[in-house]
């Protein structure tokens, strides 16, 4: 049985993916319309599998359509760690809702799901990976730095969901407000692309093997897919790794499916 993705958006804007099996799928993030979910749900064939919808954070453009979803899906659980809960507004009954922790394992149907921290300014923001029949996808986006911990779960991923969210120097240039220019920089805000590029690098110093890399959660007024491209794999070249090797490596749409892989 295979394991498969694909993004349904993905952005400063709004965020949303899909992982599923032959007989399970959950959703991650909600951060788009119901309806753009759904139609996704519908385009893959998942409506009737789906069986979770987890969330990583509390900001909008991970949660606008928590509650619509679980109104209309009442099958689904919802599954959140308790500083997300307690920070978005929602409308999830008693018996839909799942407290998650850190470090947690979690099965649902025939996926584990691995729960791990990542370093951003919410309550208590989380990661996953998802594991199922020897093959694996991990998601790491709104993160300011990798830990030692985001590496050890993304280095096994078949499949690995990486921020790339601003170039730095447009970031610098640009015209948001200096406040924001400073949370995104830090460590508890944004990859850029180079910090993707870096990241992978170590990754595969540490565990060569091949690997399909979606870079995600790119922003419309700091970033280019192609700027993030090339970024990336500058880096990776000048340490020798190339893409079509160990690595192959796309840019996720903010908008519409795209990342469609099966493992
Ligand atoms: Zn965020
Ligand atoms: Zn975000």
């Amino acid at each position: 049985m295979k394991l498969r993705f694909c993004s349904l958006a993905s952005g400063s804007s709004g965020n949303s993916y899909l992982v599923w099996t032959d007989t399970t799928a959950v959703v991650v993030d909600a951060g788009i319309s119901g309806k753009k979910i759904q139609n996704g749900l519908e385009e893959t064939g998942t409506q009737e599998i789906l069986t979770g919808l987890l969330l990583t954070h509390e900001h909008v453009d991970h949660v606008k359509s928590v509650s619509t979803l679980a109104k209309r899906l009442p099958q689904m659980k919802v599954h959140a760690t308790q500083g997300t809960w307690d920070n978005m507004e929602h409308t999830v009954s008693e018996e839909q809702r799942n407290i998650l922790c850190e470090g947690e394992i979690l099965t649902i149907g025939d996926l584990e799901v691995r729960v791990f921290a990542l370093s951003h300014d919410a309550a208590q923001p989380v990661g996953y990976a998802f594991r199922h029949e020897g093959k694996q996808i991990a998601i790491v986006t709104d993160t300011g730095c990798y830990s030692e911990e985001i590496l050890r779960e993304a280095e096994e991923a078949d499949l690995l969901v990486l921020e790339a969210n601003h170039d730095v120097d447009m970031l610098r240039i640009g015209k948001y407000p200096w406040f924001l220019k400073q949370r995104v920089l830090s460590d508890v805000g944004h990859l850029s692309n180079e910090a993707a590029g870096n990241c992978l690098v170590e990754l595969l110093k540490r565990r060569p093997k091949e690997r399909l890399v979606c870079l995600a959660h790119l922003s419309r007024e700091n970033n280019f897919p192609e700027m993030a491209y090339q970024t990336v794999k500058n880096i990776l070249e000048d340490a020798d790794y190339y893409i079509g090797n160990e690595v192959q490596l796309i840019t996720l749409l903010r908008d519409g499916i795209s990342g469609m892989c099966e493992l």
